[in-house]
């Protein structure tokens, strides 16, 4: 079976395309900026688990044209419909509401938000033809709770939610199950450019004392990708050491 992870050859992205390549699934990775990222995890992966195949895309998936392409390019490649789609491309603008630039604003909304409804968009035809499928969007805590100097991220993530809540309602009878995995303080390239002092901030909330790693993002995503996942849908995971726990 064939997955596609946008943003897929780095951070939480890297980890999610080794686990699923693990887990027997042939994996379309796609990048935008990170070409060598991408060449080197192929190889990584084709070490790893010989049974799979791997291949590299590239697209902005902020831009639907370029997703369209990418679709078709998949295709070609795989001879095989998408049928588990992670979006997890995402970029973060920080800044005070005062100082937000507009352009950061639609920058963050077009990267995390819309290029997970384009790729829905450009997928969910396959998948009802194939009978089953399954989005996982990657949120954030910050889509839930909210954090200062995040208005543009937390708005994306928490726009996210809604959209796979309604993926889940629409589908759920097509057997394509739609969840989000939240995931809390992961140690990536996006929070290595966090200032100490906000990291440290969040760090003292989390129960689990210490950050997350891409590897616990990862297999929720596996399982949420699974067989075994097959009665969950419209739920949002949050993979952050109890921080949001209600
Ligand atoms: P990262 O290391 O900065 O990686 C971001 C990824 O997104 C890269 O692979 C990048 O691809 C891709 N990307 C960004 N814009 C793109 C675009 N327009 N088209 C295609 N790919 C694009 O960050 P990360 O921590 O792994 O983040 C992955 C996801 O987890 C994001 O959605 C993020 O919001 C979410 N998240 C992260 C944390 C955390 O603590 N790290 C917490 C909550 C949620 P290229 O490098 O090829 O451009």
């Amino acid at each position: 079976m064939l997955a596609l992870v946008t943003g897929g050859a780095k951070g939480i992205g890297r980890a999610i395309s080794l686990e699923l390549a693990k887990n027997n699934f042939d994996v379309a990775i796609n990048f935008n900026s990170s070409e060598d990222a991408a060449k080197d995890l192929l190889n990584e992966i084709s070490a790893l688990n010989n049974q799979v195949k791997a291949a590299i895309f590239k697209a902005d998936v902020s831009n639907f044209e370029q997703v369209e392409k990418m679709f078709d390019e998949i295709k070609n490649e795989f001879n095989a419909p998408v049928q588990v789609l992670v979006n997890n491309a995402g970029i973060t603008r920080d800044n005070l509401i005062m100082r937000m630039k507009i352009e950061d604003w639609e920058n963050v909304i077009n990267s995390n938000l819309n290029s997970a409804f384009y790729c829905v968009k450009a997928a969910i035809r396959e998948m009802l033809k194939a009978k089953y499928g399954r989005i996982i969007n990657i949120a954030s805590i910050s889509g839930l709770i909210g954090n200062p100097g995040q208005a543009n991220y937390s708005a994306s993530k928490a726009g996210i939610i809604g959209l796979t809540k309604s993926i889940a309602r629409e589908y759920a009878s097509k057997n394509i199950t739609a969840n989000a995995v939240a995931p809390g303080i992961i140690e990536t390239d996006m929070t290595r450019k966090m200032p100490d002092n906000a990291k440290d901030f969040i760090l003292k909330q989390v129960p689990a004392g210490v950050t997350g790693e891409p590897e616990d993002v990862a297999k929720a995503v596996a399982f949420l990708a699974s067989e075994n996942a097959k009665y969950i849908t419209g739920q949002v995971l949050a993979v952050d050491g109890g921080l949001t726990m209600c």
